[in-house]
C-alpha cells in the first residue's frame, strides 16, 4: 500500500480566513482522503471503475449535499467547508470530487431548490447517506456547449408525461438510481424530470474508452417513450436558468477541486526536488526547476485567495454567475498547468502511476472541458464586461 506524504501548502496563511469549523471539515475530508482514497485509486484509474466502496465515506465527511440544510440530511455548512471538502477530494482525484459534485450540486442541489416538499422528503436523505446516487442529464450527442438547442423532449399524455431523447457524457450515470433531466416540453420550455432507475424505456449504457476520469463512472441516459409520474416534475423552475443555477453551484466547487489537484501536483514535485540527485545535486538546487516550483506556489497562491473571496460572496448570496466562470476557468487553467510542469520536474517516474501526477493531468483535461469549456468561460466574462455577446 502507498505511503501518502500530502502537505497542504499555504503560503499566504489562508487558513488565519478560516474558521475552526471550516478547518474541521476540511482535516475530516483529507485525512479520509489519505486513508481511503490514496491507498486504491491508482488501481481503480487503471482498471477505469468507479471505487463503490467510497460511496459511504463521501456520505460521512458531508461530501454529499454539504450545503444542503441538515433537516434533509445534508450537513448545513456554509460555502466555504463546501469548497474546502471538494478542494481535499480533487486533492485525491478529480473523478471522486466529480462523483460527489454531481451528487450535490446537480441533483440534490435542484431538488431542494426547484423541487417541491414531497420530492425534497422522497430523495434528499437517500441522496445524502448514499443510499442513493444521482446523475445530472443536460448535454446531448449534439448539444453540449449549446445546451438551449436542446431536443430530448415530453409530451403531456393527460396522468403522465412521455420522455424521449438521449443524453450523454453523464457522470455517474451507469450506477445512479434517480437522473435529473433536463427536456422541453410541447411550448419548447425546459423542465427538470426526475427519472428512476427501472422505469420501463430508460436505459444508461457506460461509455469506456477514456483517458481521462477513468476512476468515474460516465455514460449516455436514454429515453425511448419513458413514461414520466407527473410529480416528478421539478415544478420551481424552468427555462434555462433552472440547469444553468446547478452549474453555478457546481462550477464554484470545481473552482476549488482545481485547486486540490494542483495542490498534490506541487506537493509532490517539490518533494522530489528536494530528493532526486542529478550532477551531484537535487534537482531542485537548479533555477530551472526553481522557477517551476516558484511559479506554481505563487499560482496555488492567487487561486486560493480568490476562491476564499467567492466563497465569501457566495455565503452572502452575491457571488454571479461570471464571477463563478471566472473562478472556474483561472483555477483549473492553473491546475493544468501546474500538472505538466510537475510531472516534468519528475522525468520519467513522473509519466508513472507510482505518483498522481499523470492521473491528475489527464483527469484535467476533463475537467477543462466539463460544466462549462474554458472557451465558453471566457466568452462569459467577455459577454459580462463588454455587455456585447460574443457566442453567437
Ligand atoms: C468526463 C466527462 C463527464 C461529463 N459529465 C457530464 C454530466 O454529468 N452531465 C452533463 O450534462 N454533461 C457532462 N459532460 C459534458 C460536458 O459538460 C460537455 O462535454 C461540455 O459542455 C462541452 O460540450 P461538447 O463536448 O459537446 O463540446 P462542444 O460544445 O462541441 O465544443 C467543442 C469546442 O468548441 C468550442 N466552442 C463551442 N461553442 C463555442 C462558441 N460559441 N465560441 C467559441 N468556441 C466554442 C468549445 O469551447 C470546445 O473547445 C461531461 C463531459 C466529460 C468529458
Amino acid at each position: 500500500m502507498k505511503s501518502d506524504l500530502f502537505e497542504a501548502p499555504d503560503y499566504y496563511h489562508v487558513d488565519d480566513l478560516l474558521t475552526d469549523e471550516h478547518k474541521l471539515v476540511r482535516s475530516a475530508a483529507r485525512e479520509w482522503v489519505k486513508r481511503e482514497v490514496s491507498p486504491i485509486i491508482e488501481d481503480y484509474a487503471h482498471k477505469a471503475e468507479f471505487p463503490t466502496q467510497l460511496i459511504k465515506g463521501l456520505a460521512n465527511i458531508g461530501a454529499f449535499g454539504p450545503y444542503i440544510p441538515i433537516e434533509y440530511g445534508g450537513a448545513g455548512l456554509d460555502q466555504i467547508s463546501y469548497g474546502l471538502i471538494m478542494q481535499e477530494i480533487e486533492r485525491g482525484d478529480s473523478g471522486v470530487r466529480s462523483t460527489a459534485s454531481v451528487q450535490s450540486s446537480l441533483v440534490m442541489y435542484p431538488i431542494w431548490k426547484y423541487g417541491n416538499e414531497a420530492q425534497r422528503e422522497k430523495y434528499l436523505p437517500k441522496l445524502a447517506n448514499g443510499e442513493w446516487m444521482g446523475c445530472f442529464g443536460l448535454t446531448e450527442p449534439d448539444h453540449g456547449s449549446n445546451p438551449g438547442n436542446m431536443v430530448t423532449n415530453f409530451k403531456d399524455k393527460g396522468d403522465h408525461y412521455l420522455l424521449n431523447g438521449a443524453k450523454m457524457w453523464i457522470s455517474n450515470a451507469p450506477f445512479a438510481q434517480v437522473a435529473v433531466v433536463w427536456a422541453k416540453d410541447e411550448n419548447d420550455r425546459i423542465h427538470g424530470l426526475l427519472v428512476e432507475r427501472g422505469m420501463e424505456g430508460f436505459s444508461t449504457p457506460e461509455t469506456h474508452n477514456k483517458w481521462s476520469l477513468r476512476a468515474s463512472a460516465t455514460g449516455e441516459l436514454i429515453f425511448d417513450n419513458v413514461k414520466i409520474p407527473k410529480e416528478n416534475l421539478l415544478p420551481n423552475k424552468s427555462g434555462l436558468g433552472a440547469p444553468l443555477g446547478c452549474l453555478d453551484s457546481a462550477r464554484y466547487g470545481i473552482a476549488w477541486g482545481a485547486i486540490g489537484a494542483a495542490m498534490d501536483c506541487y506537493d509532490t514535485a517539490l518533494r522530489y526536488s528536494k530528493e532526486r540527485m542529478q550532477f551531484g545535486k537535487p534537482i531542485g538546487q537548479f533555477q530551472l526547476q526553481q522557477k517551476k516550483l516558484a511559479e506554481m506556489i505563487t499560482e496555488i497562491t492567487k487561486a486560493q485567495l480568490l476562491t476564499w473571496r467567492l466563497g465569501v460572496l457566495r455565503n452572502e448570496d452575491k457571488a454571479t454567475s461570471a464571477q463563478i466562470s471566472m473562478a472556474k476557468r483561472n483555477n483549473v487553467d492553473m491546475a493544468i498547468k501546474i500538472a505538466r510542469e510537475a510531472r516534468q520536474i519528475l522525468g520519467a517516474m513522473g509519466i508513472t502511476g507510482e505518483y498522481s501526477i499523470m492521473r491528475h493531468s489527464m483527469n484535467l483535461e476533463s475537467v477543462i472541458t466539463y460544466e462549462g469549456t474554458h472557451d465558453i468561460h471566457l466568452l462569459i466574462t467577455g459577454l459580462d464586461i463588454t455587455g456585447l455577446n460574443a457566442f453567437k
